[in-house]
């Protein structure tokens, strides 16, 4: 093999391991390479504290596409789950909690009304997110691309909608661009039951449930449950990085090599082509096709660089939305929290503080403007209940994503850190009487400690927002949303492409066709 013939990777996050898997198996020479000393980017399985470990970013797998998992042979390269089907458990502080499952009350209290249009609304939106999920392994059409395979990706994308039958597709039409306060306000009654469903709409995002877009979101994230591995939500054995770790053994058997602790300086160019990467360490690699698993504005205006690229385009990459709104709290807990009026046996569901939809409006307020929420919504879990390698015998982990906490690196300071996390405490503290005692270290990120760790500019939870503007042809900008960049020879393989973030998958195989030219990669 020539240089020429080599394919390089830059980074080891999931989409880039998907990919490279996928171009090893068409027999090509793949040299995957990671800054950081591990595997898996956001999702990744660390050592918080001693003996304590936990997902570092992504907690909850849901999105794992079925047919990759199936094609890579995950199970056979060691992936394992430790909980397939998680509740979701909508704390209250008074009277019962809700326990959700499938669009179907298991437990707690709701008006007939609601209960009845609970299944309905599920069944809706999970009608609804099929035909998103649908897209996710399309490469979107070229805006007025007149090719015959653009016209007839076009055409796949209004057929699916057109399929859901009229009034189905009258509906989806109305409450697309929308948001999901509006939605929940006109379905439900019960103020604990539409705070929990806003939360799945906002988590990770830049918004708020009154922000346009948020039906949008809330059916991306659904859509993973329709086309994932376990239709629901999932904990794998040893955490997320165990997902990661699978994809890694998947590509290396396939022929790709991995390289961690390969921090890639810049993506070298002769002429209008790419001519290989340069490692911080100096170091210079060749290759004919450089695909980037880092996000769209650290590929292109850091590792590339503005001045080779088209200025228009350049501004396009700069406006592309991606500031981080979710923290990440860790706690290694000296035992099992007691959560009020919950049995112990629900503490390893997901656990979500979200009382109503106004209550989190609110809380997204405070960020609006600058500031991290006072009042937090939470997604919880305590994936030790369920693996046991994640803690001391006795002991407990807690993850949980706190949304919301602007990404600001000048204000994210050790004292804000702190303060953060003390009412994040306080919070929860209100739901398990008790649990601050129990904690024996903690850790909390905000999107800028996310941004500097995981090297994702702005620390976004999918690489920058998905919204109308930014999502199918449209991601991450006009003109370069097939993968393909403006340089020859560069491609985008990660969350910031299309169909965007969550451990799926889809960007990482998406982008190996069309490396390989449209050709199925087998
Ligand atoms: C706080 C938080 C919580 C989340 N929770 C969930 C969840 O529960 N479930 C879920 O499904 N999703 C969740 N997500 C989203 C999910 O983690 C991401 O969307 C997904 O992991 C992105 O994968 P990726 O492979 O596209 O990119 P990344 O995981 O960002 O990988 C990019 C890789 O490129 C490497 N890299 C960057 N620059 C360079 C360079 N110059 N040289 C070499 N390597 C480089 C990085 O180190 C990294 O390994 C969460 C995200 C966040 C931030």
């Amino acid at each position: 093999m020539t240089d020429r013939n080599r394919i390089i990777i830059v980074g080891a996050g999931h989409n880039g391991l998907v990919c490279a898997a996928y171009l090893a198996r068409a027999r090509r020479e793949v040299l995957v390479l990671e800054a950081s000393d591990r595997v898996g980017g956001a999702a990744i399985t660390r050592e918080f504290a001693p003996g304590f470990r936990v997902s570092a970013c992504a907690h909850i797998c849901y999105q794992l596409d079925a047919g990759i998992s199936r094609e890579l042979k995950l199970g056979a390269h060691g992936l394992k789950t430790a909980h397939a089907n998680l509740r979701t458990v909508a704390l209250a502080t008074e009277g019962d909690h809700l326990v959700l499952h499938g669009g179907r009350l298991e437990a707690g209290l709701l008006p007939d009304k609601d209960r009845a249009a609970l299944a309905d609304y599920h069944d809706r939106m999970l009608r609804f997110a099929r035909v998103l999920g649908k897209q996710h392994n399309r490469r979107p059409p070229r805006i007025g691309g007149g090719g015959r395979s653009e016209l007839i990706a076009a055409a796949m994308l209004g057929l699916d909608i057109r399929r859901l039958g009229r009034d189905p597709m009258r509906e989806f039409m109305r409450i697309a661009g929308i948001n999901i306060f509006d939605v929940l306000e006109e379905t439900f009654e019960t103020p604990l039951l539409k705070g929990a469903l806003a939360l799945d709409a906002v988590l990770g995002t830049n918004l708020g449930p009154r922000s346009n877009n948020s039906v949008l979101t809330m059916l991306h994230r659904l859509s993973g449950q329709a086309t994932g591995v376990t239709g629901g939500l999932s904990l794998p054995a040893g955490g997320m990085g165990a997902v990661s770790e699978a994809l890694a053994a998947a590509a290396r058997a396939g022929g790709a090599t991995v390289r961690t602790g390969s921090p890639v300086a810049s993506i070298t160019l002769e002429g209008d082509r790419v001519s290989g990467v340069e490692l911080e360490s100096g170091e210079k690699l060749a290759a004919g096709t450089v695909i980037s698993n880092a996000d769209p504005a650290r590929t292109l205006l850091q590792l590339v660089g503005a001045r080779h690229l088209e200025t228009g385009f350049v501004h396009r990459i700069r406006n592309f939305r991606s500031k981080g709104m979710a923290a990440k709290l860790h706690l290694a807990l000296d035992g099992l929290p007691g959560f009020a009026r919950l049995a112990a046996q629900r503490a390893g569901d997901r656990l979500v503080i979200a009382p109503d939809p106004v209550y989190i409006d609110r809380a997204f307020d405070h960020a609006k403007y600058g500031q991290c929420s006072p009042d937090p919504a939470l997604e919880i879990t305590i994936p030790s209940i369920h693996d046991r390698t994640l803690a001391p015998a006795g002991r407990h982990v807690l993850s949980a994503i706190v949304q919301y906490a602007p990404f600001d690196p000048r204000a994210s300071t050790d004292a804000a850190r702190a303060e953060f996390l003390e009412r994040t405490l306080g919070l929860l503290e209100r739901y398990a009487p008790g649990l601050r005692r129990q904690v024996v270290a903690s850790e909390l990120l905000l999107p800028a400690d996310i941004e500097r760790e995981f090297r994702i500019t702005g620390g976004h939870w999918h690489h920058g927002e998905l919204a109308l503007d930014q999502i199918l042809m449209l991601r991450p900008v006009p003109g370069a949303a097939q993968y393909a960049m403006p340089v020859d020879g560069l491609y985008l393989c990660g969350a910031g492409c299309h169909p965007g973030g969550g451990v799926m998958g889809a960007a990482g195989r998406n982008a190996a066709h069309a490396v390989l030219g449209g050709e199925r990669a087998a």
